[in-house]
């Protein structure tokens, strides 16, 4: 496919999808902060528009499709959408799956994957613990071997879709007690309704309408099949597993500093203070301006990183995998200068519920720390780079 035709496509696709985003995210969206979830009916029709399989293989009831392609979904859905718990929740899978796609057995792929690209069932992603969450190779949860099963005890916090996730993709730690370090963590697939497995839910700050759990593990019984790729190779299956995660949040975060210029623009126009529009004001001129600035230097940068993930160098180029941590850091501030500017533009309506910039001026946080923190961004990206 030639330029041209790759960006027909993504324009007709991304039609849909604001329409899709405008129709059912955006008006609910409050009401599914308030129950804390989004209903069931939202991943089945997510699904049937393709929403959900855009990026897996047809056989697994997906539809391949190019980053560009789906970081134009993201982009699209937070612009218009305005609610990163939305699309938190709804897009768990792309967390949870991807261990399971590149590194399950066929049959377990058969097991988990197609009825989550269906919509019928939900995939989260565990590796946090309470004891820390950047510091992956230090995970403390334990799986051990009995006969045709693993055992497994331990803690997770914060995952996203824990309450209701159908099939929870783990960080454990096989091997003998003394296993220490990256080498010791392996990857398992545990069903949601495993005896033993209890989970509470979390309150906090944004990200109202995605459910965030604690997870415990005791003595929850799995069977051998559904450990994910080889005894220890589970630090290697989650870092590689990172590099989309914070592409996607770095496509994500811009279209947030998007809806937050299109609401602070809006407003502009609208109020009048002192006889004027604001918008006639040279200070919040000035403000939107400084947003364009950043909005449209995360958008070339994002452009550039998922040219370089589509030449197939998102894990195997230590560059690319610089770029797309740094990319997160500026989108992610984008984001939060954004939210801040709209949120002073709109004045104290910028304070209420109701507005995107009140909702994403909630969120900007998480997505600084949730998928790896911007100090662990900075120090992945410095090795990378060789300093
Ligand atoms: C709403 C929400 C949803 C989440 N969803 C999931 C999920 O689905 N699955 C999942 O596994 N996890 C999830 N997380 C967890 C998230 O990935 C972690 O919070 C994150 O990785 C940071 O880990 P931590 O909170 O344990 O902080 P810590 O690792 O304790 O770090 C605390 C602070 O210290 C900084 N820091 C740590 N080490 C260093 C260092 N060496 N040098 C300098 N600074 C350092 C960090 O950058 C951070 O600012 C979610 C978190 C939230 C808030």
């Amino acid at each position: 496919m030639n330029s041209l035709e790759l960006a027909s496509e993504i324009e007709a696709f991304t039609d849909s999808v604001r329409r899709f985003t405008l129709e059912r995210i955006a008006p609910n969206a409050g009401e599914w902060d308030a129950a804390g979830e989004i209903p069931r009916a939202l991943y089945h029709e997510a699904a049937a528009l393709g929403l959900l399989g855009l990026g897996y293989p047809e056989d697994l009831g997906g539809t391949p499709a190019s980053f560009a392609l789906r970081n134009a979904m993201s982009v699209t859905m937070s612009r218009y959408g305005g609610s990163g718990g939305v699309l938190a929740s709804l897009f768990s899978l792309n967390i949870g799956l991807p261990p399971v796609l590149r590194h399950g057995s066929a049959a377990l792929q058969q097991e988990v994957i197609p009825a989550v690209l269906h919509g019928e069932k939900i995939a989260a992603l565990a590796i946090t613990e309470p004891g820390g969450g950047s510091d992956v190779a230090a995970v403390r949860t334990t799986a051990r071997r009995d006969g045709d099963e693993y055992v497994i005890e331990g803690e997770k916090v914060f995952i996203t879709s824990g309450m209701r996730a159908d099939w929870i993709t783990v960080a454990v730690r096989t091997g003998e007690p003394s296993s220490k370090g990256a080498g010791g963590i392996s990857m398992m697939v545990v069903p949601g309704d495993a005896k033993g497995l209890s989970r509470s839910r979390l309150d906090k700050m944004g990200w109202l309408a995605s459910d965030t759990a604690h997870l415990r593990f005791d003595g929850v019984r799995v069977p051998a099949r559904y450990l994910v790729g080889d005894e220890g190779a589970g630090f290697k299956i989650i870092m590689s597993n990172f590099n989309g995660e914070r592409l996607a949040m770095s496509a994500m975060a811009l279209g947030f500093a998007q809806a937050c210029y299109d609401e602070a623009l809006d407003w502009a126009r609208q109020r009048k203070t002192f006889g004027s529009a604001l918008v006639e004001k040279q200070v919040v001129r000035h403000k939107l301006v400084d947003m364009q600035m950043r909005i449209a230097s995360t958008e070339a940068w994002l452009q550039a990183v998922t040219a370089l993930a589509d030449a197939g160098k998102l894990e195997s180029d230590p560059n690319c995998v610089a770029q797309v941590c740094m990319l997160k850091n500026h989108s992610t501030q984008t984001m939060q200068f954004c939210a801040d500017a709209a949120v002073q533009t709109l004045g104290g309506m910028g304070f209420m519920r109701g507005t995107k910039s009140e909702r994403i001026y909630r969120e900007v946080k998480v997505m600084m720390i949730g998928g790896g923190a911007e100090e662990i961004m900075k120090d992945l990206a410095a090795r990378q780079l060789g300093l």
